[in-house]
């Protein structure tokens, strides 16, 4: 995979020496050579509307694209609103590549209309919508008024946390940039090739994927929920270190949540969804309310509660001190805090911290 730090020289210092040497036919040449390296080094300019999709879409391009994030990962998603800086990133974008499920309802649509890009507008090629593909959950099945709090009507859009859907997401990312830029086709394939690659070995382990010779076999059996079967009669097994093998030993353990942001995370898991410390979503915990979790979470046997940095502690504080619950503050997009600099680190980071607080 290419990198996408830097170009390979520096024009100015280049000129520079040149310069220096006052060789005229050497800095003639060079001019000739700025000018053909402006005209193929135009980057692609993709602007993407989180942090997790940049991190995928950067290791899709390499250095064929600049990849912009509106948001820096440090935010509350469901908060967010639009500026005009995003309005001026938004003009210059070759490609807009969003979440969807509602996830940007609160902005997108004014960034885009104030943005008077025509190559990014919904319905255009260049505006890529990655829930394609995606099994959402959370659908409401009766209409919800706003007395159910900040619902997301076509289902719950924190899906990345789910690698399968990191999966999906490369895949169509991938898809579009191939139609898009026909002339990169290989690069971009090679290079889906080798993030499905990584995504699976940590996933499952390298070993594994080495002696079932395909990933996709591997998350086929997953999703039929035929894997635990299939390494049984095969005396098989996820490596501990991987993904899978790191949360086995927990299977089923009752987990809390801040918000239902983690849906996704535990269901792929297998983690029972415990409950959520705000009584609606988007609506933040009463103290009556948390004294009622009390008892529930006592119930369930919870000894865990995983919630976003830029949530309020007070509550999981509450409940800590009446039960002894840990709490586990994790950053679930990348650049949300410390050790999540990109897709496979911020997974890397939410399972051994999980793992560790389940461990104890
Ligand atoms: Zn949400």
């Amino acid at each position: 995979m290419q990198s996408h730090h830097g170009a390979p020289y520096s024009p100015c210092l280049t000129f520079y020496i040149m310069y220096k040497g006052k060789n005229m036919k050497n800095t003639i040449l060079f001019f000739i050579l700025l000018a053909v390296s402006c005209i193929h080094a135009a980057p692609i300019r993709i602007l993407t509307t989180t942090t997790d999709l940049k991190s995928i879409t950067q290791m899709l391009t390499g250095d064929l694209a600049e990849v912009t994030s509106l948001t820096t990962g440090k935010e509350d998603p469901h908060d967010l609103t639009s500026r005009p800086s995003f309005v001026v990133k938004a003009r210059q974008a070759d490609m807009w590549i969003r979440i969807g499920l509602e996830l940007e309802i609160g902005w997108e649509s004014a960034v885009l209309r104030d943005s008077r890009n025509r190559r990014i507008q919904v319905g255009a090629p260049g505006h890529l919508d990655v829930s394609q593909g995606i099994e959402p959950l959370d659908v409401p099945t009766s209409n919800t008024g706003r007395e159910a709090g900040d619902v997301h009507p076509h289902g719950n859009p924190h899906y990345w946390l789910d690698p399968l859907n990191g999966r999906i997401i490369a895949h169509n990312i991938a898809t579009r940039l191939m139609t898009l830029f026909p002339e990169h086709k290989e690069t971009f394939a090679t290079n889906l090739i080798l993030f499905e690659k990584k995504l699976d070995e940590r996933m499952f382990g390298k070993n594994l994927v080495a002696k079932v010779e395909s990933g996709e076999k591997l998350w086929l059996m997953t999703i039929r929920g035929e894997l635990d079967k299939y390494l049984q009669n095969n005396n098989l097994k996820a490596d501990d270190d991987c993904w899978l093998g790191r949360l086995a030993p927990f299977r089923n353990a009752p987990v809390a949540t801040y918000n239902r942001s983690w849906l996704y995370f535990l269901h792929r898991f297998n983690f029972q969804l415990a409950g959520e410390l705000e009584p609606k979503p988007g609506i933040p915990p009463s103290a009556k309310h948390l004294l009622s979790l009390v008892d529930t979470f006592k119930q369930k046997g919870v000894r865990v509660i995983l919630q976003e940095p830029f949530y309020s502690l007070k509550a999981a504080q509450l409940l800590s001190s009446r039960m002894g619950v840990k709490i586990v503050v994790c950053p679930n997009c990348v650049n949300g805090g410390d050790d999540c600099e990109d897709y496979f680190k911020m997974m890397d980071n939410l399972v051994v911290k999980l793992g560790d607080a389940l461990a104890k």
